[in-house]
């Protein structure tokens, strides 16, 4: 089924299928499903209401809280019922094609869809947490011209099973089954990954309930932060849907440097990007909208580009941090990272304007896993191979 996303204004949404593929086997994938779908699938299959409202319930607990993958460890469900389970579903992962450990301790995974598509997350772990990077597309539509995730050709939203699959995947690969409160490693979660999350609505809102709830993946929503180039018309149900924190990448204080950098800005500008920040429900002081600004040599790193962000910044009365990255370059980006020294310099002018403005570590660069960096090895190798049968003369044009 091709279901579209329906963006309100001036958008064109992404025709792309959103409903789980379907397996060749006929089984059906339980991972990514509501307590709601659970019980339909099961009552579709002939299980009585009674019976079919019960074993959702439990099978939710097993997928979601113990991590099962297998119904013969579901001991509360009779014996004689997990054949007949096993014939119909299987409870999946996502396919890991490659997994790489980068020197500084992040951890990047190549993972493909049943239908050959191609996306990644990353786990970056820190003294006191460890993040997991979740991708919400393969590829983004949106170009923004300093990010590599942006010039990949082919685009896919993920279903909520291949979002909520990254989360379920890491957690296997740490050993963190079933959900604990405490001492856990991975701790928080970014929709940082390839995409932009607000063009995949519905699966992203659906893939975080799993993941808050609290006889799920059991992770709290001030834990868990989206992060969006912008897409002004979804940000008010953001809020009012999943409830997470916020993030905007901003990356420009002018109609000119962003309409550049971040060209949803011309559908968007800025001064209507703020507003909707003011009225995203839940910031308040305790809990800010992050600014993200990619520090770029002589585009962006000025100091009166330093004034303005926070001259802008204080007319919403945002509750807001900055968080500055440095640019992290990828074969064929028409830019430079910002220079050490003028960094700290925007920072602390950032700083002295009241508001606080981190400057992030980069994290992973030397296994392409940093910020704006991912772009699918696959494709990566198929732009190799069209160059080297360019020039080989293999091909034309
Ligand atoms: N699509 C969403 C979320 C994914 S990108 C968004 O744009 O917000 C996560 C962050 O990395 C964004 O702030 C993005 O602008 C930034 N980024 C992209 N390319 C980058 C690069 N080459 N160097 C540093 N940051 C980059
Ligand atoms: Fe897409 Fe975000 Fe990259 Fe822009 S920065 S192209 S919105 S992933």
């Amino acid at each position: 089924m091709n279901a579209v996303m329906p963006i309100p204004g001036h958008i064109d949404p992404v025709p792309v299928p959103r409903e789980p593929v379907l397996r060749a086997d006929g089984r059906r994938d339980l991972l990514g499903r509501s307590r709601e779908t659970l019980r339909e699938m099961l009552a579709e299959e002939g299980l009585d209401p009674k019976q079919a409202k019960l074993r959702a319930k439990q099978l939710w607990h097993w997928i979601y809280n113990r991590g099962a993958t297998d119904f013969t460890v579901m001991t509360d469900i009779a014996k004689a019922m997990h054949p007949w389970l096993a014939e119909r579903f299987v409870i999946g992962r996502p396919d890991v094609v490659e997994a790489q450990v980068s020197n500084d301790g992040t951890r990047k995974w190549l993972l493909r869809s049943p239908d050959g598509h191609d996306y990644e997350m990353v786990f970056i772990p820190d003294a006191d947490r460890g993040t997991l990077c979740v991708s919400s597309q393969v590829g983004c539509t949106l170009t923004c011209s300093f990010c590599h995730t942006g010039t990949m050709r082919l685009v896919r939203n993920l279903t909520a099973g291949e979002i909520v699959g990254q989360v379920m995947l890491a957690r296997d690969a740490l050993g963190e089954w079933p959900s604990q409160p405490d001492g856990r490693l991975l701790t928080n979660i970014v929709m940082m990954g390839m995409g932009e999350p607000l063009y995949n609505f519905e699966s992203v809102r659906d893939a975080l309930k799993l993941v808050m709830d609290g006889d799920g993946l059991a992770l709290s929503k001030r834990r868990i932060t989206l992060s969006t180039s912008g897409v002004v018309p979804m940000m008010a149900r953001a809020g009012e849907e999943i409830g997470v924190n916020l993030a905007v990448s901003l990356h420009g204080v002018t109609k000119e440097v962003r309409d550049e950098l971040v060209p949803l800005n011309r559908k968007y500008g800025i001064e209507e990007l703020l507003a909707a920040c003011a009225d995203y429900p839940g910031a308040n002081n305790a809990r800010r909208i992050t600014f993200e600004y990619v520090m770029l040599k002589g585009r962006n790193d000025s100091d009166e580009d330093a004034h303005e962000l926070v001259r802008l910044l204080r007319k919403y009365k945002l509750p807001a941090k900055v968080n500055l990255i440095p640019f992290n370059p990828w074969p064929g980006a028409a830019y430079e990272c910002s220079d050490p020294d003028r960094i700290r310099r925007f920072s602390n002018i950032v700083f002295e304007g009241g508001i606080s403005a981190p400057v992030r570590t980069p994290r992973g660069r030397d296994i392409d896993a940093a910020c704006g960096q991912l772009k699918t090895a696959a494709e990566k190798k198929s732009r190799a191979q069209r160059d080297r049968e360019a020039a080989e003369g293999l091909t034309q044009g």
